[in-house]
């Protein structure tokens, strides 16, 4: 069998060009994060000196992080250091934001008129 065959160069429909993949999930645990230092804060409430004003602070910080690491324990992550990545290098790219595949001849020409903007 004989055929020709050309490439196929396309922005990564996964990544849409983008080169990384966001992990939403980081947007849900961000809440978890500044709801729990909101509610801390909001518990302690106005502090009356300086030294109360940085006690606050550490414990909303503290109860914040205590939230985060809830948040990623509750989906299997026990330890911060295998947390996901906020944005993982595109598995389909694998970073390049373009994809390339072979494409029969003619399929390429039949789909070129709708596929190149001349
Ligand atoms: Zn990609």
């Amino acid at each position: 069998m004989n055929r020709y065959l050309v490439i196929y160069e396309h922005t990564c429909p996964v990544c849409n060009g983008e080169r990384y993949i966001h992990n939403t999930e980081w947007e849900q645990a961000n809440d978890a994060y500044d709801k729990a230092q909101a509610a801390t804060s909001a518990e302690l409430g106005e502090p009356a000196d300086e030294e109360t004003y940085y006690n606050n602070m550490r414990q909303a910080l503290d109860a914040a992080q205590q939230a985060l690491g809830a948040f990623w324990a509750e989906r299997g992550y026990f330890n911060e250091r295998n947390w996901p990545p906020e944005d993982a290098i595109c598995y389909e790219c694998e970073g390049s934001g373009i994809v390339r595949e072979e494409v029969d001849l003619e399929v390429a020409l039949y789909n070129l008129p709708s596929k190149i903007n001349l």
